[in-house]
C-alpha cells in the first residue's frame, strides 16, 4: 500500500514509518527541513535506494497550499496519516505558534488529497485525549469520556494556560477535520479515522541527539535520570491516563491500512491510569545504577488521585475495532530509559 506520513521526524511517527516498512508498505513522509529528511533516509538505506521510501519537504504546514505539492506529485496514494502538529509548550504567541500549523495543517492536508489525490481511501488524523477531555470533570468520579466525548474548549481560551492553547489546538483541528469531510461530502472519496491518544510514553526511536531535544511526553521521564524528582515528585497532572508509543503506531497502521470498520470513527488509545509515583518507583526499582538519582522508596508526590476523585473512561468501542492488547506501564517505562540511556545526555 502507498502511505503519506505528515511529520515523519516526531516521536510517533518515527515509530509508525517503521512499522509500515517492516510490512513492506510503500511510504512517503513529510518533514520540515532537509537535514531531518537526510537522517530518516540514513536510517533505511536500501528502502531510501528501492523508493520504498522518499522523504519530501514541506516547511511550513500553516500555509493553506502546504501539501498541495507532494500530493500532486504522489501518483497512486491509498492511505493518508496526518500526525504533524506542535506538542510543545514553549511558544509566545499559541495563535501562530499551535493554532495556525494544527488548524491550517490539517485542512491542507484534507483539501490537497480531495483536490489532486482520487486514490486515496482513507486519512488518519492523529488527534488526542485533549480533544475528549473537559478540565471541569477531571477530578469527577460521576463523568465517564469516551469515544463520544468531546473538548468544550474556544479560541477564547488560548490565552489560559499552555495546556489549554494545546488542548484548544488539538481540539479545533479534529473538530476542523470532521467538519471537512461532511461539508464537502460530495467531493471527498475517502473516510476519515482520529487516533486519539492520551500521554503517550515509550523509547525514542527517531533522531536525537541527546536528552535535549526529547519530545514532550517523554520529558518527565528525561527528568527523572536527571535525578530531578529525588526529593519530591511533582504532580502527575489532570489527564492521568497513557499508552505506550508502540501501541498508538500500531493503532494507525492498523485504522489507516487493515481495518475497515475504522472508517469514520474516533478511536480512543488508551491503556488506563498512571502515575508519577509509579514511574519514578519503576526506575528506582529496575534500574539499580540509578540510586542517587531516581526518586527514593519514601519520596512524596505524584501520587494517583483516589477513584472517588478521578474521571473514568470508557474505550471498549475502540479496543473492539482495533484489536490491540495494550502494553504495561512498567514494560514501557523500562523501554523507555533504556532507549534514552543509549542516546545519552
Ligand atoms: P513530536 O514533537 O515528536 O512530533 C511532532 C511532529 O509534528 C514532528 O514531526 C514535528 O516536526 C511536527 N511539527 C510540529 N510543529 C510543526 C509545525 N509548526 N510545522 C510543521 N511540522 C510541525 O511529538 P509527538 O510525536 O508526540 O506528536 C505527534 C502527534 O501526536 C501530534 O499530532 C500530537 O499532537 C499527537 N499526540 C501526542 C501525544 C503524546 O503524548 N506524545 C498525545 C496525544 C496526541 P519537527 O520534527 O520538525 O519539529
Amino acid at each position: 500500500t502507498k502511505v503519506l506520513l505528515t511529520g515523519g521526524s516526531g516521536f510517533i511517527a518515527a515509530h509508525i514509518l517503521d512499522q509500515l516498512l517492516a510490512k513492506k508498505h510503500t511510504v512517503v513522509t513529510t518533514v520540515r527541513s532537509e537535514a531531518k529528511a537526510a537522517k530518516i533516509r540514513e536510517a533505511y538505506p536500501s528502502q531510501a535506494a528501492s523508493g520504498e521510501l522518499s522523504v519530501a519537504i514541506v516547511p511550513d504546514i500553516a500555509q493553506p497550499d502546504a501539501f498541495d505539492e507532494v500530493v500532486k506529485t504522489t501518483p497512486g496514494l491509498e492511505v493518508v496519516l496526518h500526525t504533524a502538529s506542535p506538542f510543545h509548550f514553549n511558544f509566545t504567541d499559541p495563535q501562530k505558534e499551535l493554532i495556525a500549523p494544527a488548524l491550517t495543517g490539517t485542512t491542507s492536508i484534507l483539501r490537497a488529497i480531495t483536490a489532486h489525490s482520487p486514490t486515496v481511501r482513507r486519512v488518519v488524523v492523529t488527534s488526542s485525549f485533549a480533544a475528549i477531555l473537559d478540565e471541569a470533570h477531571l477530578s469527577d468520579p460521576q463523568h465517564t469520556f469516551s469515544e463520544r466525548s468531546w473538548n468544550p474548549i474556544t479560541l477564547a481560551q488560548i490565552h489560559d494556560s499552555p495546556a489549554s492553547a494545546y488542548r484548544a489546538s488539538k481540539t479545533l483541528a479534529e473538530k476542523a477535520a470532521w467538519d471537512f469531510v461532511e461539508r464537502e461530502k460530495d467531493k471527498v472519496r475517502f473516510d476519515l479515522v482520529t487516533i486519539n491518544p492520551p500521554m503517550v510514553f515509550g523509547p525514542v526511536v527517531h533522531y536525537l541527539a541527546s536528552w535535549e531535544g526529547v519530545n514532550t511526553s517523554n520529558a518527565r521521564v528525561v527528568d527523572v535520570l536527571r535525578g530531578k524528582w529525588r526529593d519530591e515528585v511533582p504532580t502527575t497532572g489532570g489527564a492521568i491516563i497513557w499508552v505506550d508509543v508502540r501501541d498508538v503506531a500500531e493503532a494507525h497502521v492498523k485504522a489507516g491500512l487493515e481495518v475497515k470498520e475504522a472508517g469514520g470513527k474516533r478511536l480512543f488509545t488508551t491503556a488506563g491510569f498512571f502515575s508519577n509515583a509509579e514511574l519514578g518507583q519503576i526506575v528506582r526499582r529496575r534500574f539499580p545504577e540509578e540510586a542517587e538519582r531516581a526518586p527514593r522508596e519514601d519520596t512524596k508526590g505524584g501520587e494517583l488521585p483516589e477513584e472517588g476523585k478521578r474521571f473514568k473512561f470508557d474505550n471498549k468501542e475502540t479496543e473492539k475495532v482495533l484489536g490491540i492488547k495494550w502494553r504495561g506501564f512498567e514494560e514501557c517505562v523500562v523501554d523507555t530509559v533504556v532507549s534514552l540511556k543509549k542516546i545519552g545526555e
